[in-house]
């Protein structure tokens, strides 16, 4: 398969081809269509896969076509750091750079929550996060709810678990809708990831790349 094969639009596969990527990675070639028809999906795939863009293109896809009057966060993706998170995001601004499609950087750390704040006031579409400042701001700054979330994705699933974000995701997943589509990547499959599996994706193709 080619990008161009995929059923992407041309702004994403301009991105695509200004990123220098020239063919799909294992898994994109094999996640690409399934989640563009919206399935949910768990993949084992360690960074350095292409996972990201994996996930990104179809979501981009998919928010290409929304109705813009409709003002939420549509997009929720969950890394256990903030250097994961910035790389996240910074593949997120590169492949929606021809689109006008909005993201959002929420982490802890060095970076000013008085910021995020307004960030998350612009109404942005995509919110790429860790867990814990994605909660703080879901109980203490006001209007920001994810109760509009169509696509959430668990990044590094298993360093998620390894980092006790469990408790943190289970009330992340209590605020998004139940009809929803879910993508779940992560390098191992352990017993701890198999039971966010359970409690998170609905019926999903699994791949092991
Ligand atoms: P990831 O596994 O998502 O962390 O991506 C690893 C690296 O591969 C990143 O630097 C991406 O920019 C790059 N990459 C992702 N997809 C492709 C592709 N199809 N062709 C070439 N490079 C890619």
């Amino acid at each position: 398969t080619t990008f161009n094969t995929m059923s992407l639009s041309r702004p994403l596969l301009k991105a695509i081809d200004e990123l220098g990527y020239t063919n799909p990675t294992p898994i994109q070639s094999r996640s690409i269509p399934v989640l563009l028809q919206g399935s949910d999906l768990c993949a084992s795939a360690v960074t350095g896969s292409g996972k990201t863009a994996a996930f990104l293109l179809p979501t981009l896809e998919r928010l290409l076509y929304r109705d813009r009057s409709f003002k939420a966060v549509r997009v929720l993706v969950l890394l256990p750091t903030r250097e994961l998170a910035a790389q996240c995001y910074g593949v997120c601004e590169a492949l929606a750079k021809h689109t006008d499609i909005r993201c959002c950087l929420i982490t802890g750390g060095g970076i000013n929550s008085g910021k995020q704040v307004q960030a998350l006031r612009q109404n942005p579409e995509i919110i790429i996060a860790t867990p814990g400042r994605l909660v703080d701001h879901l109980v203490n700054t006001p209007n920001f709810g994810i109760e509009g979330v169509e696509i959430l994705v668990l990044d590094e699933a298993d360093r998620l678990l390894e980092m006790g974000f469990m408790p943190q995701i289970e009330s992340i997943l209590e605020h998004v809708p139940k009809a929803r589509q879910t993508m779940l990547f992560s390098a191992t499959m352990t017993d701890d990831v198999d039971q966010l599996i359970k409690l998170s994706l609905k019926n999903p193709i699994r791949l092991s790349v």
